[in-house]
């Protein structure tokens, strides 16, 4: 593996484990149908409970972060995703609505 793609492989992992504690925190939830499907469900109060909750399970993430502030930045990046912005599954929604 090269440079850059292990580099991105790095950016990759560490931006799944941050949206992972973004779910656990109830900020972000998956479709039950699609679980590809990722949006919004909380707001302010949820990703700074994702903060706290990542550096109350620090020893469990320490592996996939730099340091405590790289997972934070992680996380406050993934809740300001556009790709979560929509409000609930976009395809459920099209199926629902075309009965
Ligand atoms: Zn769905």
């Amino acid at each position: 593996m090269g440079i850059v793609k292990a580099a991105m492989a790095e950016e990759e992992s560490k931006r799944q484990t941050a949206v992972e504690i973004l779910m656990k925190v109830g900020f972000l939830d998956h479709c039950e149908h699609h679980e590809e499907i990722i949006f919004t469900v909380g707001g302010d109060e949820e990703v700074t409970g994702a903060y706290k909750y990542g550096n109350a399970n620090w020893t469990a993430y320490q592996g996939s972060f730099k340091d405590r502030k790289d997972m934070t930045d992680h996380i406050k990046q993934e809740s300001e995703n556009s790709d979560y912005a929509n409000d609930g599954c976009e395809i459920c929604r099209s199926m629902f609505e075309k009965d």
